[in-house]
């Protein structure tokens, strides 16, 4: 099945990267949010983005211009019933999606494939509520979307061949290298990824090595570009928190207990970069200090 149109649920900080990429693919676009200044603030966030390819010769004048063009928005879910391929990308809330998809289900045609880029529910489940499970699919895209190559496919538990093979061409297509994997607690991604940032809260917690230290020997000593505790303040304390929470429920093992520490940071309000303070500082725009 031809992917031509591409509709995107949710212009927040993923969604108006989904939108950018599958414009600049050269896909016909329809962004929708709930008000008219968050359709607007998604698109300025896809202006400064696309301005930016251009200044650094990574897009030309014409692709540029192209690719605005093709990003039709609006308040209307049904301006997307003529979409091939519907991404979801709104609130981490399993009502909320829950609530769209069902909205969402009888509007679009039988033969179009709804996608979620959630991080943590659970595929199958939210496949459930419509009638298309076979044609319903994870598309994990990662943060910031116009820069990171990974698009994380995940098969619900009904997801057909041909629908997994549709979207690994439009995510190829849209300048990513997806990666097929199959719907269990945290996918690979936030698997693998968390346990290793919570164990680094561990470390700070029982006093092992301060927050600059953990990020230096992961960084210097096992190449990683990132500290993982500047990577927790990056991503979000309370996103941590409940991915972990997400792990320690679904798969009942206690080595995916989320630490004490990182509890009480969140209780706190410190959830990283977003607030102002996480394991470290910073200002207005989101720089460290210090
Ligand atoms: P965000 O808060 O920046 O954006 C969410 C947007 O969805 C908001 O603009 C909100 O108004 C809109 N929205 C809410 N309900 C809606 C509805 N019914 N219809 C249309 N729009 C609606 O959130 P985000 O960081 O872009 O995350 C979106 C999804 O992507 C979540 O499921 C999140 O778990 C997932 N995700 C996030 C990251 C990340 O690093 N931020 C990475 C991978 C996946």
């Amino acid at each position: 099945m031809e992917i031509r149109k591409i509709g995107v649920v949710g212009a927040g900080q993923m969604g108006s990267g989904i939108a950018q990429v599958a414009a600049q693919a050269g896909y016909a676009v329809v962004l929708r949010d709930l008000e008219e200044s968050f359709v607007e603030r998604g698109l300025s966030t896809i202006r400064r983005s696309l301005a930016k390819l251009l200044e650094k010769g990574r897009l030309d004048q014409a692709t540029h211009d192209a690719s605005l063009e093709r990003i039709q928005t609006t308040l209307q879910l049904s301006d997307l019933s003529d979409c091939d391929l519907v991404i979801e990308a709104i609130v981490e809330s399993e009502p909320a999606k829950n609530e769209l998809f069902r909205d969402l289900d009888p509007l679009l045609k039988p033969t179009a494939i709804l996608a979620s880029n959630t991080s943590s529910i659970p595929i199958t489940r939210l496949a459930s509520v419509t009638k298309r499970p076979e044609r319903f699919i994870g598309m994990h895209f990662m943060n910031p979307v116009p820069l990171m190559e990974l698009v994380e496919v995940i098969r619900g538990y009904l997801t057909s061949d041909e629908t997994t093979q549709a979207v690994l061409e439009a995510a190829r297509r849209m300048g990513k290298t997806p990666v097929e994997v199959n719907d269990y607690p945290g996918f690979v991604s936030n698997r693998v990824l968390l346990p290793m940032i919570n164990e680094a809260i561990q470390c700070v917690m029982e006093g092992v090595a301060t927050p600059e230290a953990i990020d230096q020997i992961m960084k210097l000593g096992m190449n990683h570009p990132m500290g993982p505790l500047t990577l927790a303040d990056f991503i979000g304390l309370d996103t941590c928190l409940s991915i972990m929470e997400v792990l320690h429920r679904g798969l009942g093992d206690d080595k995916y207990r989320p630490s004490p520490l990182l509890r009480k940071m969140v209780q706190a309000g410190l959830y990283g970069r977003k607030s102002g303070r996480g394991f470290y500082r910073y200002d207005e725009k989101g720089n460290k200090i210090g």
